[in-house]
C-alpha cells in the first residue's frame, strides 16, 4: 500500500494516508450517514470537520502548506474509499481539490500563502465555478465577464450547477477578459456574490448545489490565478483533468459499493427456485460487475501513475478512465437495483441512492458524449502519427 508519510512527518508523525486508512475513515464517519445527507441535501459540519481533522481536503498539497503530500495514485485511492460511501461527499472533496490545486500550480506565491493552508485543512472551503445557464459540455462559450477597475477585477456572471456553492467559502470564477478566459479567486463574502441552493436534484444530492451569480463582484487585484489570457489553456485544463480523474475513482467507489451491496442480498434473499446466488442470470450480472470494477480500477489508477510521473499522456488516460468508470457505475447499479427487487426500489435503500448518483457521473466533469469525441479525436491523431 502507498505510504505517503514524508521524512518531515517522520519528526512530528500523523497517520499514514493511504486507502486503508481512507476506507476506515468512511467506513466510520460516512458511511452511516450517506442516507441522511442524501435525504437532508446536506452534508453535516461534524463531517467536513472530521474530514478536515483526517487531512482528507486536498491531501496531495504539499507540507509546508499544512498539506500530507500525498501522490495522485493515493488521492484517487481517498476518492475510491469515500465515493463508496457517499458520493456527495466525494463531490465536495473533488471540487474543493480542484481549486487547491489550481491554486498550488498556478497561484502567485501571495495566493499560495494566503489560501493554500486554509484549504489544506478546510478552514476555507472551495467551489468551482464554470457551468452557466448557457455553457457547460461547451465552456468556451462561457459569457461571465471580468473588467479591471481601480479597486483590481470586477466580475459579472451568472454561473450554474456549482456543487458545495451552498457552503463554499471561496470560489474559483471563470470568466471572460479582453484577452481570453481568467480564472480568478471570489471570497464568499464579496459584495455582489449572491448564492442560491439548488435542491432536490437527482443525485449526488447532499452536495449543496447552487447558482452564483457574481454582480459586479469586486474579486481585488490578486484575485486573478495565473497571468491574463493564459487560463483557458492551462487552469482549465489542469483543473478538469483532476476533476475527471476524481470522479472517475469515486465511479469505482460507486461500482465496488453495487457489488459490496448485491453479492450479499443474492447470498441472502431465497426466491421459489432457491437462492438467488445460485441462479445463473444473477451470476452473470456479478460477474460483469466484478470484471468492469477490477478494469474500471485499473484504468484509474493507470491515470493517476502517470500524473505521479508528471507524464502528459495522463490527459487521455484519465478521459479514458472516467468514460469506461462513469458508464460502468450507471450500467451496474441498475442491475444493482435489479438484484435487489422492490428493495432497491425503496426510500432510502443504498442501492436507490448509488443508482441515481451513478447517472450523474455520466454527465459532469464531461459528459460521455464529449468523452467518445476527446477519445475518438485522439485515436485519429495517434493513427497518421503512425
Ligand atoms: C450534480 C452536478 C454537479 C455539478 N457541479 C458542477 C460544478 O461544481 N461546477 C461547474 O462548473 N459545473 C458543475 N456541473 C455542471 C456540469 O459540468 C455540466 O452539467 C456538464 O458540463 C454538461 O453541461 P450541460 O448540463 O449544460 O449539458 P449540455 O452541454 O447542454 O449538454 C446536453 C447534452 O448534449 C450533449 N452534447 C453537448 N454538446 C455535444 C456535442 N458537441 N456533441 C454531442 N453531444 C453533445 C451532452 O453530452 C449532453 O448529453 C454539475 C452538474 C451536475 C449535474
Amino acid at each position: 500500500m502507498t505510504s505517503v508519510v514524508t521524512a518531515s512527518d517522520a519528526v512530528d508523525p500523523a497517520p499514514a494516508l493511504d486507502r486503508a486508512a481512507a476506507r476506515r475513515f468512511a467506513r466510520e464517519h460516512v458511511a452511516p450517514l450517506a442516507a441522511r445527507f442524501d435525504q437532508a441535501g446536506h452534508i453535516a459540519q461534524d463531517t467536513l470537520d472530521r474530514i478536515g481533522a483526517a487531512g482528507l481536503w486536498a491531501p496531495f498539497l504539499p507540507v509546508e502548506y499544512g498539506g500530507r503530500g500525498a501522490s495522485m495514485l493515493t488521492l484517487g485511492h481517498i476518492h475510491e474509499e469515500v465515493g463508496r460511501a457517499c458520493s456527495s461527499v466525494r463531490s465536495l472533496l473533488t471540487v474543493h481539490g480542484m481549486v487547491s490545486w489550481a491554486v498550488l500550480r498556478f497561484g502567485s506565491p501571495q495566493q499560495r500563502e494566503h489560501w493554500l493552508p486554509r484549504l489544506a485543512t478546510g478552514a476555507v472551503l472551495a467551489a468551482f465555478c464554470l457551468s452557466e445557464p448557457g455553457a457547460g459540455s461547451d465552456a468556451a462559450g462561457l459569457t461571465a465577464q471580468a473588467t479591471r477597475g481601480p479597486q483590481g477585477w470586477v466580475v459579472d456572471g451568472h454561473k450554474k450547477w456549482i456543487t458545495g456553492g451552498q457552503r463554499a467559502d471561496l470560489f474559483l470564477v471563470f470568466a471572460r477578459t479582453g484577452s481570453g478566459i481568467g480564472a480568478f479567486l471570489v471570497p464568499r463574502g464579496t459584495p455582489g456574490v449572491i448564492v442560491t441552493p439548488i435542491d432536490g436534484m437527482l443525485g449526488t444530492r447532499g452536495s449543496m448545489l447552487a447558482e452564483v451569480r457574481l454582480d459586479g463582484a469586486v474579486a481585488g487585484p490578486d484575485a486573478l490565478v495565473g497571468p491574463d489570457g493564459f487560463a483557458a489553456g492551462m487552469v482549465m485544463t489542469g483543473v478538469l483533468d483532476l476533476g475527471r480523474y476524481s470522479v472517475a475513482a469515486g465511479s469505482v467507489g460507486i461500482l465496488q459499493a453495487c457489488l459490496d451491496a448485491s453479492a450479499r442480498h443474492a447470498a441472502q434473499r431465497e426466491v421459489s427456485s432457491g437462492r438467488l446466488r445460485d441462479l445463473q442470470l444473477i451470476q452473470a450480472k456479478l460477474s460483469d460487475m466484478v470484471t468492469d470494477t477490477r478494469a474500471a480500477r485499473l484504468l484509474y489508477e493507470e491515470a493517476g501513475r502517470l500524473k505521479d510521473r508528471g507524464d502528459a499522456a495522463t490527459l487521455m488516460a484519465t478521459w479514458v478512465a472516467k468514460y469506461f468508470a462513469s458508464v460502468a457505475a450507471a450500467r451496474h447499479a441498475a442491475e444493482a437495483v435489479q438484484i435487489h427487487g422492490a428493495l432497491g426500489c425503496g426510500p432510502g435503500h443504498p442501492v436507490e441512492r448509488l443508482y441515481r448518483d451513478a447517472k450523474v457521473m455520466e454527465i459532469i466533469e464531461g459528459s460521455n458524449e464529449i468523452q467518445r469525441i476527446t477519445i475518438a479525436s485522439d485515436a485519429y491523431r495517434e493513427a497518421f502519427h503512425e
